[in-house]
C-alpha cells in the first residue's frame, strides 16, 4: 500500500521514526468531506480508482488519528469529519 498523496513516500513499511508502519485511511464517503480532502491533498486522480486512494496518517493531526482494540490488535481510525492539514 503507498499513500495517493503526490510527494509523499509513506508506503506500508516501518518508519525510522517509530518503527510501525504508518496507518492508511481511504477517503470519507460524505461528498463535501470527500471534496476537501481532495483540495487539500495533491492526489494524482489520473492513475488511480477513487476506490484505492489511501491517504498516510502523515496529513492528519495526531489528535484526529484513533485507536481502538479490537480483541488483541489495535486498529487505527480517523475521528468523525477529521480533515487533513492544509498544505
Ligand atoms: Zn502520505
Amino acid at each position: 500500500m503507498r499513500c495517493a498523496v503526490k510527494n509523499c513516500k509513506s508506503e506500508n513499511k516501518p518508519k525510522k521514526t517509530t518503527g510501525k508502519p504508518p496507518s492508511f485511511h481511504s477517503l470519507p464517503q460524505n461528498e463535501d468531506q470527500r471534496k476537501i480532502w481532495l483540495q487539500r491533498l495533491d492526489i494524482d486522480l489520473n492513475h488511480l480508482n477513487t476506490a484505492n486512494i489511501f491517504i498516510c496518517d502523515l496529513h492528519f493531526r495526531p489528535e484526529d488519528i484513533l485507536k481502538t482494540r479490537k480483541s488483541c490488535k489495535w486498529k487505527t481510525f480517523l475521528r468523525k469529519g477529521a480533515l487533513p492539514i492544509e498544505l
